[in-house]
C-alpha cells in the first residue's frame, strides 16, 4: 500500500505532461503504467512510417521545445527521442506492469483507492493486486486505450473455424499490429476505414507493391498538411464556422470533386466535426493520388466476410489476403473509474464541454481526452497542475 499526493493512470504523453508539470510545483506523485514502457502507443502500437500529423509546435509538451533541428512534421522516432528526453529531464519513473483495475473514492478519508494488477514477470491470475492511495486522481489513459474491430457477419467465423470447414482464411490484424508494408508486396490487402491510420497504411502498402484497397464507409473531409495549419492559426482570430468554410474551399480547389473515386465530402465543417464527433479530416500525404491513378481501390461498406471472400454493400466482392482493420478504438475508463457522475461519459469522454473538461468532483482530472491531440493535452496538464496546486 502506498499513499502520494496524485496518481496518475497512464504514462502517454499526456501522463507525462502532467508528471512534468507537477515536479516543477514540487508535487509528489505515482504513474501507474500497464505496459512495460511509457507512451506505449508511439513505441509499441504504431506503424514504422507514422509522422506527427500537425507541425511541430503544436505538439510540444510543456517546459521543453522540440531540438531546433527536427523538421516542420516530426517523425515517430524522433518524437520517441523526445519523449525519452522529457522523463530524464523531469525525473519520470512510472511504475510499469501495473493494470488499474479499480478507483474508488472514500468520503471519510477524502481520499482516492486505486487498485491495480502488478503484471511484471507474472500471468493472468497470478498477478498481484496493489493498492495506492491519493488525495488527487488524473486519469490519462488516452483516447486510444483500446482497440476496436467491428462485429462484421462471417468475420469470427473466417477467422476462427474456417479452418474446420475447409476455407482459406485471411490473415485479420488491427493497424495497431501493422509496422510497414514490407511483407505485403503482390498480396491482395483490404484496409477497413478511412481515418489517417487506413489512409496512411493503405499508401504503405501500395508503395511496397500490395494490391490495394480501402473501405472509405462515410463521408470524409481530405485537406493537406499545409491546408490545416493554415486552418489552425486561424482559428486564433477568426469564428470556426468561417475557418472552417475555408478550408473546404481549399480542399475543392486542391483535391477537387473526388465523388467519382469513392469520397465523399461532409455537409458539416472539419473542424466542428472533429469537436463534436471525434471525426478527425484525413490528413493526405499522398493517398488521394495513389486513389485517382487507381493504385488503390475504393470500396464502400463490408455486408460479409466469406473466408478469403469480403462481399460488399453494393453486391461486389473480391478476394483477400489479409485485412487489416483500421477502425480505431474504444476506452474502457467506465470499467475501473467508480465514483464519478460528472467528469467522464460511457465512452470515457468527457461530459462537460471545452474548455472545461479537465476538472471533475473530489479531486479527479482527465488530461488528453478532449479530442485536442497532444496540444489539447499539454494544455490541461498545466490546468491540472497548477489547480492541485492551488488547492495544496
Ligand atoms: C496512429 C496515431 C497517430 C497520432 N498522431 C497524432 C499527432 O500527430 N498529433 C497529435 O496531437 N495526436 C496524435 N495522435 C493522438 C494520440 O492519441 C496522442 O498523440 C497521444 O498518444 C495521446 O497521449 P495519451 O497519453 O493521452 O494517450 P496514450 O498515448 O494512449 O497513453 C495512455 C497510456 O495509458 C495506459 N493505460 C490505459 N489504461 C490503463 C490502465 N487501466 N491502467 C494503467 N495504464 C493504462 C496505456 O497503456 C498508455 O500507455 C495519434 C494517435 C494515433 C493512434
Amino acid at each position: 500500500m502506498e499513499e502520494q499526493a496524485v496518481i496518475i493512470v497512464g504514462s502517454g504523453p499526456s501522463g507525462l505532461a502532467t508528471a512534468a508539470c507537477l515536479h516543477r510545483h514540487s508535487i509528489p506523485y505515482t504513474i501507474l503504467e500497464r505496459e512495460d514502457c511509457f507512451a506505449s502507443l508511439w513505441k509499441k502500437y504504431s506503424y514504422d512510417r507514422l509522422h506527427l500529423h500537425l507541425v511541430k509546435h503544436f505538439c510540444e509538451l510543456p517546459h521543453m521545445s522540440f531540438p531546433p533541428s527536427y523538421p516542420r512534421y516530426i517523425s515517430k522516432n524522433q518524437f520517441i527521442q523526445y519523449l525519452d528526453d522529457y522523463v530524464s529531464r523531469f525525473d519520470i519513473n512510472p511504475l510499469y506492469g501495473r493494470s488499474v483495475e479499480s478507483a474508488e473514492y472514500d468520503e471519510a478519508s477524502k481520499r482516492w483507492t486505486v487498485k491495480a494488477r502488478n503484471v511484471t514477470g507474472t500471468s493472468g491470475d497470478q498477478a498481484e493486486e496493489e493498492v495506492y492511495f491519493g488525495r488527487f486522481l488524473v486519469v490519462a489513459s488516452g483516447e486510444t486505450s483500446d482497440p476496436f474491430t467491428p462485429d462484421i457477419d462471417g468475420l469470427s467465423r473466417s477467422t476462427t473455424t474456417t479452418a474446420k470447414i475447409g476455407v482459406n482464411q485471411p490473415e485479420v490484424i488491427h493497424s495497431t499490429q501493422f509496422r510497414n508494408g514490407e511483407a505485403y508486396g503482390g498480396k491482395n490487402v483490404l484496409v477497413v476505414g478511412s481515418g489517417n491510420s487506413g489512409m496512411e497504411i493503405a499508401l504503405d502498402l501500395a508503395n511496397n507493391g500490395a494490391k490495394t484497397s480501402i473501405v472509405i464507409r462515410s463521408p470524409v473531409h481530405v485537406l493537406s498538411r499545409e491546408i490545416v495549419y493554415i486552418g489552425l492559426v486561424m482559428m486564433k482570430y477568426f469564428p470556426a464556422g468561417m475557418v472552417d468554410s475555408l478550408m473546404v474551399m481549399l480542399s475543392k480547389l486542391v483535391y477537387g470533386d473526388l465523388t467519382k473515386y469513392g469520397i465523399v465530402r461532409p455537409t458539416e465543417g472539419p473542424f466542428f466535426m472533429k469537436v463534436a464527433y471525434g471525426k478527425y479530416p484525413i490528413f493526405d500525404i499522398g493517398t488521394c493520388n495513389k486513389i485517382k491513378s487507381g493504385e488503390i481501390q475504393v470500396l464502400p461498406e463490408i455486408e460479409s466476410i466469406r473466408g478469403n471472400e469480403v462481399v460488399f454493400k453494393n453486391g461486389n466482392s473480391f478476394h483477400f489476403d489479409t485485412i487489416i482493420f483500421c477502425t480505431g478504438f474504444k476506452r474502457s475508463t467506465h470499467k475501473w473509474l467508480k465514483d464519478d457522475d460528472y467528469l467522464l461519459n460511457d465512452d470515457g469522454i468527457p461530459k462537460q464541454s471545452f474548455p472545461n473538461h479537465w476538472k471533475g468532483n473530489k479531486g479527479l482530472y482527465c488530461v488528453g481526452l478532449s479530442r485536442r491531440g497532444l496540444y489539447g493535452a499539454s494544455a490541461d496538464a498545466q490546468n491540472i497542475a497548477n489547480h492541485i496546486n492551488s488547492l495544496l
